[in-house]
């Protein structure tokens, strides 16, 4: 028996029967439930509704053939999919992901967990997410163009600015969404807010490139305030990945006061004891995608080590995991706390293993969850969307002013459900449980016809 709740364990059962040869989303699934033992205590009526057993159901799970010509002329195939795993709160929303390691379960857990991270954004966002095994990496621009264009032809119709809104995550940036958004709008006719992330000339948001790793640090910031009256001033940072969203938790950790000494990629990880030169960083990474160790060049004194998971052995206050899933293991926690580390904060979605947030958790480490940390990325993608509806734009500093409130609002939100259900400062189950609810009730009110 893996829960103390006979109906949770049922539902577990079914979903591991479902769902086989799926670890993460077995994964993301069981950590959810488990913190629903509580909540079912004092809302028995969730049981009788059957909302736990549609909740770990996706509504609708597309896949598609994505075929494609290289520039040798060559007939490529990939497998696309989008999954719309719930729709209770508001239009399906989450982003697309292109990486070789993109399969149905990845897919589905990174569906699954959106759920709930829009919802703790307060923004009305159902949960979706979608993406492709096609590999960017070594491409042309004009082969991504080929692929995207592609990929949409299928996508198309099955989203649309009330129904779903993708956006990016691993391997979508502008460009691609470029390439996405021109294909959508020459299949439709119409000019419409269906994808997030746009370029600032057709309809993008200022401070959405930005806003993942913004919100990191503001939520950050809030929970060292909050949970242990102190800040970011002086403090050293280790920040795995060096993508979109590294990059801009790197630049807001040092407006905050703090320093960045490490950073990496999946090849390995660079150190730079007198902090990172994040112009450095974002001239290889945004400039022109080279690696990371290339920041050797021009900065000698810094050193490289291959290997990405070495990065949790580099002494800090924090850590940050920008990466991808499951790059924090239960070795990599205990060197970090042996360092003395005082707070963790998820940017990549669920990177620590349950592992490694165990014994987080147990050595008193301040631990914020992906989907509470992260959700800076999809709440402005929502103000995107706003802006789009409004045909308008905000300035730089009022989306980021939204940003910092929601992200303080989201902090506050899980630390204020964790301590309503018994387990004051697990933000993992405060995090889980305030998205939830607001999920469960929406789905009470609308009937069990789906
Ligand atoms: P990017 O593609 O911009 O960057 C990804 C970074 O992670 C790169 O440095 C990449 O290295 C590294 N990486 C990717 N896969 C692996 C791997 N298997 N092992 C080690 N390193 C790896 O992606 P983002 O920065 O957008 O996304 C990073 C994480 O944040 C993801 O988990 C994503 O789901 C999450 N996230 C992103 C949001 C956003 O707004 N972009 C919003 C919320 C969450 P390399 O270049 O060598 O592959």
């Amino acid at each position: 028996m893996e829960f103390k709740n006979s109906y949770l364990q049922g539902v577990y059962d079914t979903v591991q029967r479902r769902n086989q040869g799926e670890p993460e989303f077995l994964q993301a699934v069981k950590e959810v439930l488990e913190s629903f033992e509580p909540v079912l205590e004092k809302r028995p009526e969730l049981e009788e509704t059957g909302i736990i057993d549609r909740i770990v159901e996706p509504e609708r799970f597309i896949t598609f053939r994505v075929s494609w010509v290289d520039d040798a002329g060559k007939v490529r195939v990939n497998r696309g999919y989008r999954v719309q795993f719930n729709s209770a709160i508001g239009p399906y929303k989450g982003g697309l992901r292109l990486h070789p390691s993109v399969n149905a379960s990845v897919i589905k857990f990174l569906g699954f967990e959106q759920v709930f991270k829009n919802s703790l954004t307060g923004l009305p966002m159902g949960g979706g997410k979608g993406g492709s095994d096609f590999d960017p990496k070594g491409k042309s621009d004009g082969e991504v163009m080929r692929f995207c264009q592609s990929f949409m032809t299928e996508l198309y119709r099955h989203i649309g600015p009330d129904t779903d809104v993708p956006a990016g995550d691993i391997g979508v940036g502008a460009r691609e969404i470029g390439y996405l958004f021109g294909q959508y709008k020459r299949l439709t006719n119409s000019f419409t807010g269906v994808l997030t992330g746009k370029g600032l000339t057709y309809g993008g948001s200022l401070a959405r490139t930005e806003a993942t790793g913004f919100g990191l640090l503001y939520f950050t910031q809030e929970m060292l305030k909050e949970m242990k009256g102190d800040s970011l001033t002086g403090k050293t940072v280790v920040i795995s990945g060096s993508g979109n969203v590294a990059i801009y938790a790197c630049q807001k950790a040092a407006e905050l006061g703090a320093k960045v000494v490490a950073m990496s990629d999946s090849g390995g990880y660079i150190y730079d004891e007198k902090g990172i030169d994040l112009a450095v960083v974002k001239e290889i990474k945004e400039g022109r995608r080279g690696r990371i160790k290339e920041y050797l060049e021009k900065v000698p004194t810094a050193s490289y080590t291959e290997g990405c998971k070495g990065i949790w052995g580099v002494k800090c206050d924090i850590a940050l995991p920008c990466a991808t899933q499951n790059e924090l293991d239960g070795e990599a926690a205990d060197k970090l706390i042996a360092n003395g580390v005082i707070a963790v904060a998820e940017g990549a979605n669920m990177p620590s293993t349950p592992e490694a947030v165990q014994k987080f958790q147990k050595a008193g480490v301040l631990f914020g969850p992906a989907k509470a940390a992260n959700a800076g990325g999809v709440a402005t993608s929502g103000l995107e969307m706003s802006q789009n509806s409004m045909r308008y734009s905000w300035t730089f500093q009022e989306v980021d002013r939204k940003l910092h409130d929601i992200m303080v609002g989201i902090f506050h939100n899980a630390y204020n459900a964790s301590k309503k259900f018994g387990d004051a400062g697990n933000l993992v189950m405060g995090a889980n449980v305030a998205g939830f609810l607001k999920v469960a009730d929406a789905m009470k009110w609308q009937g069990i016809a789906y």
